[in-house]
């Protein structure tokens, strides 16, 4: 297969990277992300073992995208503009500068 920049892969004997995406290529090796780690493989091993991800398969693989920030991640309070924090529930804590 031909390996392109923006592809997304898979590596057929490490399915447990999860689907990566191709950064690019020094004509040598390609450069390819699997979640934070940037690996580097041979192109003569990336034809071989890389196998391109459908749109469709990455669709259904890719979690959810949350409602809004992670656990603890702070928004501002839409009346005074200050921080709001959010609980362990997901829940937004209510505003402690606004009554
Ligand atoms: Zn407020």
């Amino acid at each position: 297969m031909a390996i392109d920049a923006g592809q997304h892969v898979r590596h057929r004997s490490r399915l447990d990277w999860g689907i990566g995406k191709v950064e690019g290529s020094n004509g040598e090796s390609v450069f390819v992300r699997f979640g934070d780690q940037l690996k580097t493989i041979k192109i003569s091993f990336a034809e071989q073992f890389l196998e391109a991800v459908t749109a469709g398969e990455l669709a259904a693989g890719r979690p959810k995208e949350r409602a809004g920030p992670a656990v603890g991640r702070i928004a501002q309070c839409p009346e005074c503009g200050k921080d709001l924090t959010r609980g362990a529930d997901g829940e937004w804590r209510p505003c402690p500068h606004c009554p």
